[in-house]
């Protein structure tokens, strides 16, 4: 395939304009995921036909495709998803493949398709050939689930720490780590001695419990059951079979919806002020971007960011912000969350102390502010 026909096969179009293509959109959108873990050849160019059939359907959001197979999670005109059913269908590989229909997915999720070719669908910092990762656990139903917690079994939320937080299984064991290969390792440490016991495993929709439950067998687990299709999935079956509701809170989605709301408990506080909320937000100042659960008084209150230091940045007019950005180093758009918020307590009480007695928090800034600024 030329360079120049490979270069179509991707989103050329800046986020503004993505934005109101989007907004032209008469018709109702509907947000799915899908996952297979299935041996997948010539990656890229399955990525490329992918791309262009799917691009056709009006398809949006984020796609890995991987030797060990595709994890999907997109968007797309109601009125297509028959004939994408049917694209997927026909593709021997994906054949079949459970969607995920997101339980509140008619707002905006995602603004682009972007396919990727990845070593791995799940970046796992596991090493290959490790453990036998087909060796995975029990698939169970929602009822299946929740009768076997209700017999006592341990139940362990795989996710990273700023996802259950404002939202989980009543009682699980809720990880600290804020990577999947952390969350493996902790899991193990703190149910050591318990290899006999039964343990019930969770995630968003499925896909890291394959990979953990098949760890924690690896690691001596005889009795590992995992939720089948996540707690998206969870939701529909609650919902469909009349079934007990066990899952408080929010669910944490990786989509412009931050999250879907599963039951009407708040489980969480905010990380600045510490009343009871689960909205969660990055801060805006854009060379933080960190998230954080923040309230919305106290989101008025910083501006929409997670501190004084970045409401201060954050304040200034544009040109300046600008000028104050440059040479420095910017977070990755990564999710990094805040972890401790007890520590972001303290350095907000610092940072006011500071700001009251100096009028400033960036002293560095009065060069800037005090030249002419030309605009960006
Ligand atoms: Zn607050
Ligand atoms: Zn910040």
């Amino acid at each position: 395939m030329s360079a120049a026909r490979d270069h179509n096969l991707r989103n050329l179009l800046a986020p503004e304009q993505l934005r109101a293509r989007l907004e032209r959109e008469s018709g109702e959108r509907i947000t799915l995921s899908f996952y297979r873990y299935v041996l997948l050849h010539e990656v890229v160019a399955l990525r490329n036909e992918l791309y262009t059939e799917w691009e056709a359907l009006s398809v949006l959001g984020r796609v890995y495709l991987a030797g060990e197979g595709i994890n999907a999670q997109i968007s797309l005109p109601t009125s297509n998803v028959e004939r994408f059913r049917k694209l997927v269908d026909d593709r021997p590989e994906f054949r079949g493949v459970p969607f995920k229909i997101a339980v509140d997915g008619t707002a905006a999720s995602f603004l682009k398709l972007t396919i990727k070719a990845k070593k791995k669908l799940v970046a796992d910092g596991l090493t290959d050939g490790a453990f036998d990762v087909t060796n995975v656990g029990e698939h169970l139903t929602a009822s299946a689930f929740n009768d076997r917690m209700a017999a006592g079994a341990t139940v362990v939320d795989m996710r990273n720490n700023y996802e259950s937080v404002i939202g989980h299984f009543e009682g699980a064991l809720l990880p600290k780590a804020d990577k999947f290969h952390g969350a493996l390792k902790e899991v193990v440490e703190r149910l050591a001695g318990q290899q006999a016991e039964p343990v019930l495993l969770y995630c968003t929709g499925g896909i890291r419990c394959e990979k953990a439950s098949a760890y924690l067998k690896h690691h001596g687990f005889s009795n590992v059951g995992q939720l089948h299709g996540g707690i998206i999935d969870y939701a529909h079956q609650v919902k469909r079979e009349g079934l007990d509701n066990r899952f408080k809170g929010r669910n944490f989605v990786f989509d412009g919806r931050m999250a879907e709301r599963i039951s009407e408990d708040v489980v969480s506080t905010c990380m600045q002020c510490g009343v009871v909320s689960d909205r969660i937000a990055n801060c805006l100042e854009e060379s933080c971007n960190l998230l954080l659960v923040q309230c919305e008084a106290c989101a008025t209150k910083y501006n929409d960011c997670c501190s004084p230091s970045c409401r201060e940045i954050h304040q200034l007019p544009g040109a300046v912000q600008h000028a104050w950005r440059k040479g420095r180093v910017t977070r990755s758009t990564l999710t990094k969350a805040i972890s401790d918020p007890d520590e972001l307590r303290q350095r907000i009480r610092e940072e006011e102390e500071l700001l009251a007695l100096n009028g400033t928090l960036h002293p560095e800034l009065t060069s800037i502010t005090s030249r002419p600024i030309s605009a960006p």
